[in-house]
């Protein structure tokens, strides 16, 4: 039997409300506060992922699901979703349509990590993005976009943890500082942290390693090496979270896995998921669309991580699938002819209804309504059709009232509805 590919996964039907609740909550939000959907290929030239999130990143290292195409192109399955949105924003030129654009995108994003629960190597992410707006206040706004978002899905068990990471004026500095502390730390550093501690610092302090990690308890803070800009930046940020009511915790390890962020970071992590604490991410990238060959443009942004988002909603909330109110028991051709018009129409009008399609005898088709957990049959047999009536049966009550033939649609909608 073929499986699946490791780390990929299905949703299956018993799962997927939640996941469309989440959906269409966040879509709902978004659409509040002024976010337009766009959807982007989940392909891209690989050089696009390579300049944007960094050569040294863990994701370009060793996670990208990279292949040359049939014509030796070499194209990559997107491990995220914002370098994507900017190509897109360059490309269409859309900063000239309007200088502040806001946009929302789900869908999948391919990894090849470490397999484990909560870690998937096809995950999906619900991600924000805002370009033109210079302001740290919209840094908060998208923090409470996700606070927001969470707290109407019933997730409490959330904490925001914030940083800054500086700007091409003072992160400079602040890397001088921490690659002289990494000199010390030589044999305790892994080898991909040892081959980073030089060409770019920052990622030593994403390592999920654990020697690593207790290793770089004391290492500078960033905190401490901020530009006056970029202190007043966080200091706006830190006020304004406070008087949304919004509970945070400055931490100054949270550097992100990604090398295009600039000054704010952020990240929402819960008790809910044991190891894989982060629900969301993101923060500033101020430089990324210039990087990328557009004009010189302030953004930010944040992905949340559905798939884990989907496990905290449902361990809240066991899936409740649905019972069809109306299952239609059908005996006979012509039962069967007559229960398949109205079961159709039904369905149109939005009253969920279920027939079977087999012709077996009445006591199968009860059990199957059963089964189903179906609150009204109607049985239509040869017999009551040739009399010019149906059986509605109540099946929590056991009630069962005789109905005729031509008032069947209008008469089971009213009793339904009533119910
Ligand atoms: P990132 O793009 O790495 O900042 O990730 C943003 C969010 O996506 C994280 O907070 C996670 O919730 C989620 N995420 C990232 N990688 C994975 C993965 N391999 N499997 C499941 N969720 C993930």
């Amino acid at each position: 039997m073929i499986q699946l590919i490791r780390g990929f996964k299905d949703i299956l039907p018993g799962e997927i409300d939640i996941w469309q609740q989440i959906e269409g909550t966040a879509s709902a939000l978004f659409e509040d506060f002024g976010f337009k959907e766009i959807r982007i290929p989940v392909m891209e030239r690989t050089e696009l992922f390579a300049r944007s999130i960094g050569e040294d990143t863990d994701i370009v290292e060793k996670e990208m699901y990279t292949f040359p195409d049939r014509k030796g192109d070499l194209i990559t399955l997107r491990p995220e979703a914002t370098a994507s949105i900017v190509r897109a924003y360059i490309q269409h030129r859309m900063y000239a349509v309007d200088s502040v654009q806001k946009f929302y995108t789900i869908g999948p994003m391919f990894r090849r990590e470490r397999p484990q629960k909560g870690r998937y190597r096809q995950f999906y992410q619900i991600n924000a993005e805002v370009f033109g707006v210079a302001s740290p206040l919209i840094d908060v706004q998208l923090i409470f976009i996700l606070m927001t978002l969470l707290n109407r899905l019933d997730v409490t068990d959330v904490q925001a943890h914030i940083n800054s990471l500086g700007c091409p004026e003072c992160r400079p500095n602040y890397r001088q500082a921490l690659a002289e502390f990494l000199v010390k730390l030589d044999d305790r550093l892994c080898a991909d942290c040892r081959r980073r501690r030089e060409r770019n610092p920052l990622r030593v302090l994403d390592c999920k390693v654990p020697s690593c990690r207790e290793a770089l308890t004391d290492a500078p803070s960033i905190l401490d090496h901020l530009c006056d800009d970029c202190r007043q930046d966080f200091d706006t940020v830190q006020t304004a979270l406070d008087r949304l009511g919004i509970v945070f915790l400055t931490d100054k390890r949270l550097v992100r896995g990604l090398d295009y962020y600039t000054r704010t970071t952020f990240e929402i992590q819960t008790g809910a998921l044991g190891a894989q604490s982060a629900v969301a991410g993101g923060g500033r990238y101020d430089g990324l669309v210039k990087m990328l060959d557009g004009p010189d443009t302030p953004a930010t942004g944040f992905a949340i991580g559905l798939d884990r988002l989907a496990e905290i909603v449902g361990q809240k909330k066991a899936a409740a699938e649905k019972p069809p109110i109306l299952f239609a028991a059908a005996l006979g051709d012509e039962g069967q002819q007559q229960a398949f018009q109205w079961v159709s129409r039904w369905c149109d009008q939005g009253l969920r209804a279920e027939m079977d399609f087999g012709g077996r005898s009445l006591k199968s088709q009860m059990k199957r309504a059963d089964k189903l957990g179906a609150a009204y049959v109607m049985i239509i047999g040869d017999n009551e059709l040739v009399e010019g009536v149906v059986i509605l049966r109540n099946m929590k009550t056991g009630e069962q009232v005789r109905i005729a033939v031509e008032e069947v649609v209008e008469k089971v909608g009213e009793i339904i509805s009533g119910s």
